[in-house]
């Protein structure tokens, strides 16, 4: 009989706010620890939450999180339409709502390799019942007449894709999550996980943790199932139960400003509200809200690391990318700016699903800029893995293992990454 105990043991154990024990152990208090906490309350499971600061603290603290089911792999089709009719039930259940907004994704084509790609994507995506078209360059600059029609070949058009608010969702889950049972515990660190094998493979039979913060007492909780959701510091995580989880974080900025030309700068045709714009060529990204224009890029120059201090650096880069396609936008003075982590992987796409390694472990990580989107259905799809049930989408492809040294799984190819 072994124990393996992969973190410094800290003896002794002093008797945590957590009771001795839970069915499952969830870390993170991001959208994804919360989706997945509070489907498995509602299927009746016995759930902890664990996270070490306060809930939505992590990446999920953006104001404005892009929701579509605009992409070209299916999985992440799916994962990204079922997100959506969850949010609209979520924001039609929820008193004051979530802050959703359904102003349309335009995804810009510069190339023609782009503009074919734009199409086939399209097409699956009606296929699996969304509402987009291919729209000309013309008709994509009256819907966002910030863009420079001659700079683009293409767009897609989704005017069911829009954003909601991150942090009323967070709040929305973690109150219907500890309605129905869960407990929810913050300031409480995941320090070490107990993985134990009697010869039939290993399997996670506890996990310990840091109780009230920094300098805290070392506290221990048994469990049946341990649910990593720990986002850009799931690395760390994974290797305290000796589990690879190739996630890597980069800082990714944006800001608030004036839309130029006041009221009208914000509005496309029909008056409709500026659509979510995107360009595939650069990332530059824009889109109208209740609090200006919102603004960014995924900053090619910008080194990876754990820093979430907001500065400028980021803004060479939007304006180098907006003089080629939205000339006007070109040295706004920004407002507010945020600094969040994008928790990558080697090929931009999520790691979700069940340990071979270690029997009872699950996880969903790795979203790579799109985790807010699929979060609901992720948390359905953890559940299932969970419970042993079929999950709304194959996992397999969505493996950790696909990174393994040895594998000859194919990494995902995505289109739609920003
Ligand atoms: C600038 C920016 C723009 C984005 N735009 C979009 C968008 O438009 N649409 C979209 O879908 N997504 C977007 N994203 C990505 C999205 O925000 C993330 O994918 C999503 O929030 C990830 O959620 P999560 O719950 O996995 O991680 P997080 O929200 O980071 O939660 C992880 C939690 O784990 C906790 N934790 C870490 N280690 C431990 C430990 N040892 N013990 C206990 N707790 C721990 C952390 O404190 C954190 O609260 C954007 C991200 C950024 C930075």
């Amino acid at each position: 009989m072994a124990l393996r105990v992969h973190s410094g043991a800290v003896e002794p154990l002093r008797e945590g706010p957590t009771p001795p024990s839970a069915q499952v152990v969830v870390v993170g208090g991001g959208v994804m620890g919360l989706a997945a906490a509070d489907e498995l309350a509602r299927a009746g499971a016995d759930v902890l939450l664990l996270e070490r600061d306060r809930l939505g603290r992590g990446s999920s603290a953006k104001p404005f999180g892009g929701v579509r089911g605009t992409f070209s792999d299916p999985g992440n089709i799916a994962l990204g339409l079922r997100g959506l009719e969850r949010y609209a039930a979520l924001h039609e259940a929820v008193p004051g709502g979530i802050g959703l907004a359904r102003v349309g994704y335009l995804f810009c084509a510069r190339t023609h390799g782009q503009a074919l790609a734009v199409e086939a994507s399209t097409a699956l995506q009606r296929s699996m019942g969304a509402e987009v078209d291919v729209v000309s360059p013309a008709r994509a600059a009256e819907l966002n007449p910030h863009l420079d029609p001659s700079a683009l070949v293409a767009a897609s058009f989704s005017p069911r894709d829009g954003y909601a608010e991150p942090g009323r969702v967070v709040a929305a889950w973690a109150a219907s999550a500890a309605e129905r049972g869960a407990r929810v515990v913050e300031g409480a660190e995941v320090t070490g996980v107990e993985v134990h094998d009697d010869g039939a493979g290993a399997r996670v039979t506890a996990v310990r943790y840091r109780a009230g913060g920094p300098g805290g007492p070392e506290c221990e909780v048994r469990c049946e199932h341990l649910v990593v959701a720990t986002g850009a510091w799931s690395a760390r995580v994974g290797a305290l139960a000796g589990v690879d989880l190739p996630v890597e974080p980069v800082r990714r900025q944006i800001a608030f400003a004036d839309a130029p030309g006041g009221a009208r700068g914000s509005v496309g045709a029909g008056g409709r509200p500026l659509p979510f714009t995107l360009d595939l060529s650069t990332t530059f990204y824009v889109h109208g809200s209740p609090d200006g224009l919102l603004l960014g890029i995924s900053d090619p120059a910008q080194a990876p690391g754990f820093g979430r201090d907001y500065d400028d650096s980021w803004v060479a880069a939007f304006d180098a990318a907006a003089a080629e396609v939205a000339p006007g936008l070109v040295g706004l003075p920004l407002r507010r700016g945020w600094a969040g982590l994008y928790e990558n992987t080697p090929d931009h796409n999520a790691l979700i699903g069940a340990s071979r390694e270690v029997a009872g472990l699950v996880y969903a990580t790795g979203f790579s800029g799109h985790g807010f989107l699929q979060a609901p259905a992720v948390g359905e799809v953890v559940r299932d893995l969970v419970l042993g049930r079929e999950p709304l989408v194959d996992v397999a492809p969505f493996s950790a293992e696909r990174f393994a040294p040895r594998s000859a799984a194919p990494l995902l190819q995505e289109v739609h990454i920003i």
